[in-house]
């Protein structure tokens, strides 16, 4: 265990409470997160209350970062480790608070990311019809159900749209369509292509658990666009250092990681401190327009 001296020392965000708030409210604008009215009073304790409606709120009330129940500074420290892309067991001797804590909220860091991330991939679907016809219709993607775990193996979709990866849940019926020879496959991360122009990715599974025990640089699927393969090398490579991953929550992951591949040579602190900061969504919100 570090001592307490040495956990000073490696506490490196002591200004992650002030980020956080300057990113919460903009240019100091505060809103009652009740009734939106903007007179609002800061309390000795340092709480906030609405001078219309009278609720008394913290800064983080209502965001995700409200859910972690640890000091700001030392999630912003958390979240560093994070964005570096530390997985949890490597950085145990660098945490102030237990491996438990640190988990949690490693999982909201994720869970955030997903929320943004379903919702950015609606926005570009009403914007691209065609697309939107290919892959969605006549079923919905419906990101709040489990994705697709079928014969020890879990499945997602996965598209380029300008230049971009998304990954999404994909349905039974596809599965069964495109992926006929699972039964002679290796349990290795497997591609396959369909005619609407998007790929199904194969994960194997091991009871519970997404185990990737081996590093598939290549599919040897050339059908597969070149970007859709760099994209695959580069979640086997993240996934296999995650150590096997909770069935649970890999929906969570591969959107991390989809996350991550987008946006590999840019700062991820910064706008995740944002997702952070926002209200967390309620997934009946997101659900695609129609449902
Ligand atoms: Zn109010």
């Amino acid at each position: 265990m570090p001592t307490q001296k040495n956990n000073n020392c490696i506490t490196v965000f002591p200004g992650g409470s002030q980020l956080f708030k300057e990113l919460r409210w903009r240019d100091n604008k505060k809103q009652c997160i009740r009734c939106e009215n903007t007179v609002i009073y800061t309390l000795s304790t340092g709480r906030l209350r609405c001078k219309i409606c009278g609720l008394t709120f913290g800064d983080f009330t209502g965001t995700y970062l409200g859910q972690l129940n640890i000091p700001v500074n030392d999630i912003a420290h958390l979240l560093y480790l994070f964005s570096l892309g530390l997985p949890i067991y490597r950085c145990r001797h660098y945490l102030t608070i237990s491996m438990k804590t640190a988990h949690k909220a490693y999982t909201l860091f994720r869970r955030a990311i997903y929320d943004n991330l379903v919702q950015a991939f609606y926005d570009i679907l009403n914007e691209k019809q065609d697309i939107a016809g290919s892959i969605v219709s006549p079923r919905a993607v419906d990101f709040i159900k489990p994705w697709e775990g079928v014969k020890e193996f879990v499945y997602f979709g996965i598209i380029i749209i300008d230049g971009a990866v998304y990954t999404f849940p994909v349905a039974g019926e596809d599965i069964n369509k495109y992926i006929t020879d699972i039964k002679n496959i290796v349990r290795t991360p497997a591609l396959y292509r369909t005619d609407s122009g998007y790929c199904i990715g194969a994960l194997p599974l091991s009871g519970s658990h997404l185990v990737i025990t081996k590093i598939r640089s290549e599919t040897e699927n050339y059908r597969v666009s070149r970007k859709i393969r760099r994209y695959w090398a580069y979640l086997a490579d993240q996934l296999y250092h995650y150590h096997g991953i909770d069935t649970q929550h890999y929906h969570l992951y591969i959107k991390e990681i989809e996350y991550r591949f987008n946006n590999r040579a840019k700062d991820i602190f910064h706008p995740i401190a944002e997702m952070l900061v926002k209200p967390m969504v309620k997934h009946e919100l997101i659900l695609p327009a129609g449902k």
